[in-house]
């Protein structure tokens, strides 16, 4: 059978779905067409609810610093449903030495606080006057050279908490190109952050708009709400279609061809809106030069959702993390219900550990029984836990995150060629420049601009954003 459509989006994630509903909300006689190997949108996006807990196995929220996702949200119709845990109010906990400690918000209290010794944070100062390393370091390569080692495990615990990644693989220039390029332009970060800082705050000044930290971002009935919202307003089997998987893909007059099991679908462009390792097998059997990577490394996680009987002795805030150093079982916790209250019977708490991770992928193998046991003994050393949980859940994702590890900045340079030769391909996704939703949306609009104007990132060379840092 055959179908044909404008424009043929690959996947029904977040990708996917965001890059249909910018194409819709600017031309919404738009023809379009989304294929989704599952039977349901989301992907990644995976809320759990049972006994009357609201658990998530996939992302749990996305800071609401972005143009992008304030847009989907507004075209989902979401706009009633939307929670908030603003940073600024939600403290955030390292453990360092056995403890948890609160991360200080401000410049002011970071230099006050007695997480790092005097000497220690007078080497940050070094900065100012240290060469960029040559090559593409790792993360922990640049912070030990920019800031020394004492500030290693600040990394770590940032790096666990975004890409569940080890800090001695991860590429800085791939996960922090804003602060890459901060480097080469002022030679120091220390004073590309202040003219930056300063910028932001008179551009958000002008304009009106607060500042300040920005806030984590969820539903009240969770992150699938999102995935969910954006497919609905798809017309089913004509817009949107479940259980087709896409098999190959190759160019042919006036656009491309995909074969799924049953179908060919011709279309003018197709957006392959995948991880990055899904999008390589795809292209592996199309015609287009070979990557030069074969896929990326992932780093796989589980969610311990634990319920407890609320007796008021859970430190206030948005969670903690464990840098490796700490030796511990869980890489860190959310306290999702001091976030996100309504997410659990009346009078409970739920915490959410997480487990493995890029350095701990043997602990993915253990059992459910032991896996919970072993959380709550290491969450009891940290927290006032008396009694046993009333609800657990090991919540195993489907979805491993991409690991922006060596050769991945070569991947983009063979993603970029692509784009330049190819006006109606457009590649994003799961580990394409960056793996948070907000990275998601940012991609889908610059293919939806693509699609709608035309290529033009040979004219505009984007200058990449330096991204907040936050635990
Ligand atoms: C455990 C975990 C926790 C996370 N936590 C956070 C967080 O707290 N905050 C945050 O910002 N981000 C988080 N993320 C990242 C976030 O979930 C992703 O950025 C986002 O969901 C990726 O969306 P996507 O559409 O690019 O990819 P996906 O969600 O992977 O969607 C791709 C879709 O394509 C479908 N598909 C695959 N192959 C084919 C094919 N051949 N044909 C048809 N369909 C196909 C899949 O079934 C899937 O539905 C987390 C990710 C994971 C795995």
């Amino acid at each position: 059978m055959q179908s044909s459509a404008e424009v043929l989006i690959i996947g029904a994630g977040l990708s996917g779905l965001a890059t249909a509903t910018f194409l819709k909300h600017k031309k919404p006689d738009i023809s379009l067409l989304v294929i989704e190997q599952g039977d349901h949108p989301g992907g990644a996006v995976a809320s759990h609810i049972e006994e009357g807990y609201l658990a998530e196995a996939g992302a749990h929220g996305f800071l609401d610093n972005s143009l992008e996702s304030r847009v989907l949200i507004h075209e989902a119709g979401l706009d009633e449903e939307v929670e908030k845990a603003p940073l600024s109010k939600f403290v955030r906990y390292i453990c360092l030495n056995g403890q948890l400690n609160a991360i200080p918000q401000s410049p002011g209290k970071i230099l006050h606080a007695p997480l790092v010794p005097l000497t220690a944070k007078l080497r940050v100062l070094a900065d100012l006057w240290k060469k960029p390393l040559p090559d593409e370091p790792t993360v922990a390569q640049w912070v030990k050279h920019r800031f020394g080692k004492e500030i290693l495990p600040f990394a770590d615990a940032v790096f666990t908490g975004t890409y569940a990644g080890d800090i001695n693989r991860l590429k800085l220039e791939a996960v922090m190109p804003g602060l890459h390029n901060m480097e080469q332009t002022y030679g120091s970060v220390l004073k590309g952050a202040v003219h930056a800082g300063l910028a932001a705050y008179k551009k958000k000044k002008k304009e009106g708009k607060k500042t300040g930290l920005p806030a984590m971002t969820s539903f009240k009935a969770g992150m699938s709400r999102l995935p969910q919202a954006m497919a609905a307003k798809l017309t089913p089997n004509k817009e949107i279609m479940y259980r087709t998987v896409a098999r190959s893909l190759a160019q042919v007059k006036g656009g491309w061809v995909v074969r799924t099991g049953q179908l060919e679908l011709h279309a003018k462009h197709v957006v392959i809106a995948l991880p990055v390792n899904s999008c390589l097998d795809l292209l592996a059997y199309s015609e287009l030069p070979p990557p030069p990577l074969a896929a990326l490394p992932e780093a796989r996680i589980i969610n311990v959702a634990l319920g407890f009987p609320d007796k008021g002795n859970i430190p206030f805030g948005f969670g903690y993390l464990a840098p490796e150093k700490e030796e511990r079982f869980a890489l860190g916790a959310l306290f999702s219900s001091q976030m996100f209250p309504a997410r659990t019977p009346e009078g409970h708490v739920l915490l959410e550990a997480l487990v493995g991770g890029r350095r701990h992928p043997e602990r993915l193998e253990l059992p459910d029984e032991e896996i919970i046991s072993r959380v709550y003994d290491d969450l009891q050393q940290l927290i006032d836990l008396p009694d046993p949980p009333v609800f657990s859940r090991v919540l195993r994702p489907n979805y491993g995150i991409p690991q922006l590890e060596e050769g991945y900045l070569a991947l983009l340079q063979w993603r970029q060629r692509l784009h330049a030769n190819n006006s109606t391909l457009h590649l994003c996704g799961f580990g394409w420049q960056g793996i948070g939703i907000n990275d998601m949306h940012k991609q889908a609009w610059k293919m939806a601009k693509r699609i709608l104007a035309g290529y033009q990132e040979e004219q505009e060379q984007p200058q990449e954003e330096v991204k907040g840092v936050y635990f």
